[in-house]
């Protein structure tokens, strides 16, 4: 579970096209972070896989499955929003119960399944308080406990940490690594921060204008960057 291959995957939005064709293969358990400049495509792509945006060509195929006209919800994948996504006047309980309850599921599994997230992302004893009275921090916790409840085939987050000051996103960057490590499930992680990409990554997708510059290690990138732009993103340019 996990496996998302993107095969000739385009988008454009009436005449303007913002993915002329891309390939990719994601494996299952992989940390891979999109990253590139503002503007060349990395949210769209991300919401391409999430299935709030239509491809307009190619195919998405997510373990094994085309999923290229499935709805976000049959998809299995779990899109991280920002924390301002929250709902302000629920609980942490509530706000992490929540897909669960739409769901329909029973009030004893959804408890089960939010204290569970609740301790590996360290919010135990926050979960009778609303937002307003976290951190920035355990606020970014509970948007990433409420998508870890639904168990989800792979995480997708785009520029979570982006409303954080810096010293609070040097630990959430390392929070989340740790969750992977722990959790061992697919993550796809936008960014347009080359530190971000490269302490996070397995694999790095750089996007220039919506194409994919270079995929490789974040060693591979940057002992062996393959044009100026990459270089000029990511290593020295040999
Ligand atoms: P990034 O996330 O890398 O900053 P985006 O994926 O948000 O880039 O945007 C890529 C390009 O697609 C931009 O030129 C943007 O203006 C355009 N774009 C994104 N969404 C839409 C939309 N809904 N309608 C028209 N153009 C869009
Ligand atoms: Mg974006």
């Amino acid at each position: 579970m996990g496996n998302i291959q993107l095969q000739g995957v385009t988008k454009s939005f009436g005449e303007t096209t913002v993915i002329p064709s891309i390939d990719l293969e994601i494996a299952d358990g992989e940390f891979v972070v999109f990253v590139g400049p503002s503007g060349c495509g990395k949210s769209t792509l991300l919401r391409l896989i999430a299935g709030l945006e239509d491809i307009s060509g190619g195919k998405i195929v997510i373990d094994g499955k085309d999923a290229s006209d499935s709805p976000p919800a049959k998809r299995g994948l779990a899109m991280v929003f920002q924390s301002y996504a929250l709902y302000p006047h629920m609980s942490v309980y509530k706000n992490i119960a929540f897909p669960l309850k739409m769901a329909n599921i029973e009030s004893a599994t959804i408890d089960k399944k939010v204290r569970d997230a609740a301790r590996v992302l360290n919010l135990t004893d926050y979960l009778e308080r609303r937002p307003g009275q976290l951190s920035g921090g355990q606020r970014q916790r509970v948007a990433i406990g409420r998508a870890i409840v639904r168990e989800p085939a792979a995480f997708l987050f785009d520029e979570p940490l982006s409303n954080l000051d810096a010293a609070l996103r040097v630990g959430m960057r390392l929070e989340i690594s740790e969750l992977h490590q722990r959790l061992k499930t697919t993550m796809i992680y936008v960014t347009h921060d080359q530190v971000e990409a490269m302490t996070m990554a397995d694999k790095i997708v750089v996007l220039n204008k919506g194409n994919i510059a270079q995929v490789g290690t974040p060693l591979e990138l940057y002992h062996h960057p393959r044009n100026l732009f990459v270089a000029g993103f990511i290593g020295s340019p040999k």
